[in-house]
């Protein structure tokens, strides 16, 4: 045996406990002979190498994440009694960022939106805020997710992700409009996640203890301030270090450079979403701040590290279902949507008790009557396995209006939302591009467009991309399309060019 190295201070075991006879050496006929079928060991470790990746998130392969603390400093107990946002608590937290298209080994730095997942220990279970760093999206019906998804990645023959694909999705779902102008914005290529925002973009419902609901929107505001890449040190960074993002929060937080974020929210009186002016549901669209403010509500840190990035990042579970009392859904059809598939996707990746794992484990006890199934570790010995039941073992039995509720009635149907007066794909988009970028964004935000339309994008989409971008304003539009048929953009798009 050419064992030359140093023998470590402790031997390892066998995944049964057993002392393990050699890592490094399989047991064969004579040093030069076949390998014997009975070395357990080697073949238990090759089995086990086999199925040690689980699939990964479709989407938001690329991530990575920490641990911190969510301290509430302000009283907006009278819009929540969630025991989160009581002034004061103190709330462990998981935190997870991700690129949404990219696989798992992509470049953190190509252009896309990224994920803000958010995990909160409550002393009332679980509570996860699973956003973005932008406050909309680009579909406002759950039903065109997968198409959307699909069309971001790759092409079924060639495997290569492409520019034609995404457009024609694009301009035939014109309420892509809104997020498709703030992706192709400065904010589309943060610098790191650090100088991002993130938003809960959906609308939820908070409660109070008196019972009285509010419609609210989340935002988690940088406290690093935003900093972002240009295209050409985006396209760099992809090629120099793909794991910029997740090396660059890593390191600041061993550095003890913990990141902070301040959360407001904006809060609407539950009656008013009847008759708000834009449907306050549509994933779409923003509530803009003048009829809306924000309400400062505490402050995020993240300030450790994981300690093993599979057990604690890849395995953590996040679902915008997972809700505590003084919280609830809306019926945004999207957050419907996601409310059921986040749970599933994890029973899929990681099995169906992927919640009994240490980083998905609720702080609180647990009293469930999911029960058995792959891999069960928690269990609740012999105690009845039905409700209702004679032996003791409590089940829930609200019964009436449900607290987190709201009223509905109608027909079923297959429908689009019911527009209302200032409900359209193209007003928000043109308020960001006229209103809210300088001359400089709105140049760098033609260049982006210009550069990713020239890339493979064919006719008839792109004579319907100029369309959709005259829509959002006119000027834009027309300079987007002088440059593009003059071939002039000077800057590749960067990731765009493969995404
Ligand atoms: P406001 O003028 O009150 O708000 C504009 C907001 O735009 C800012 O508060 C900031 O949000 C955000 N913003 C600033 N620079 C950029 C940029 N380069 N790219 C993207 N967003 C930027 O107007 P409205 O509330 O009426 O919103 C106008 C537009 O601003 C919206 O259509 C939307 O595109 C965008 N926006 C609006 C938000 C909202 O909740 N109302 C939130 C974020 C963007 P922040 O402080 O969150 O960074």
């Amino acid at each position: 045996m050419n064992d030359t190295g140093k023998k470590p201070t402790t031997d390892s075991t066998t995944g049964a406990g057993a002392p393990a006879p050699s890592d490094r050496n399989s047991l064969t006929i004579g040093a030069n002979g076949p390998i014997l079928l009975h070395d357990v060991h080697f073949l238990e470790q090759m089995a086990h190498f086999n199925r040690e990746k689980v699939p990964e998130r479709q989407p938001h392969a690329k991530g990575a994440g920490a641990f911190g603390v969510f301290e509430t400093t302000e009283d907006v107990s009278a819009y929540t009694k969630a025991a989160l946002f009581q002034k004061g608590a103190q709330t462990e937290m998981l935190a997870r960022f991700s690129t949404v298209a990219g696989e798992a080994g992509s470049p953190d730095t190509w252009r896309d939106v990224r994920g803000f997942s958010l995990k909160f220990y409550t002393d009332e279970g679980n509570y996860d805020l699973v956003g973005n760093n932008t406050p909309i999206f680009f579909v406002r019906d759950p039903m065109k997710f997968p198409h959307f998804i699909r069309s971001q990645k790759r092409l079924p023959d060639s495997g290569l992700r492409d520019n034609h694909m995404q457009w024609d999705f694009w301009t035939n779902n014109p309420e892509s409009a809104h997020q498709v102008a703030y992706l192709m914005g400065e904010r589309g290529l943060p610098r790191t996640w650090r100088h991002m925002n993130g938003y809960g973009s959906h609308t939820y419902m908070w409660a109070n203890a008196a019972g009285e609901k509010f419609w609210v929107k989340y935002h988690f505001h940088t406290q690093q301030g935003m900093e972002f890449f240009t295209n050409q040190e985006a396209a760099g960074m992809a090629g120099a270090d793909a794991d910029f993002h997740r090396r660059d929060l890593f390191n600041a937080i061993a550095r003890g450079e913990h990141p902070r974020w301040i959360l407001s929210v904006q809060v609407m009186p539950y009656a008013e979403a009847a008759n708000y002016r834009i449907n306050p549901f549509d994933l779409t669209k923003v509530w803009p701040h003048k009829d809306y403010p924000l309400i400062q509500v505490g402050t995020m840190t993240l300030n450790r590290n994981p300690e093993n990035f599979f057990a604690q990042i890849e395995q953590a579970a996040f679902s915008p279902g997972n809700t505590v009392p003084g919280i609830g859904l809306s019926p945004d059809k999207m957050l419907l949507g996601r409310a059921f598939a986040y749970n599933d996707a994890q029973r899929n990746r990681i099995g169906t008790n992927f919640h009994q794992l240490p980083v998905n484990q609720p702080k609180v006890p647990v009293n469930t009557y999911m029960f058995d199934g792959q891999m069960a570790y928690q269990h609740s010995g012999n105690a009845p396995v039905y409700a209702p039941n004679s032996a003791g073992r409590s089940w829930a039995d609200t019964t009436g209006k449900a607290e987190d509720g709201w009223e509905m009635d109608g027909d079923m149907v297959r429908d689009a939302y019911t527009l209302r007066a200032d409900d359209d794909d193209f007003s928000q988009p043109g308020t960001l591009v006229r209103e809210v970028f300088n001359d400089s964004q709105r140049d760098a935000l033609i260049e982006q467009v210009a550069g990713s339309l020239l890339g493979g994008v064919r006719s008839p989409v792109l004579e319907r991309a100029f369309d959709y971008w005259k829509s959002i304003d006119a000027d834009v539009g027309r300079r987007i399309e002088e440059k593009v048929r003059a071939g002039q953009a000077v800057e590749p798009a960067a990731g765009m060019g493969e995404a």
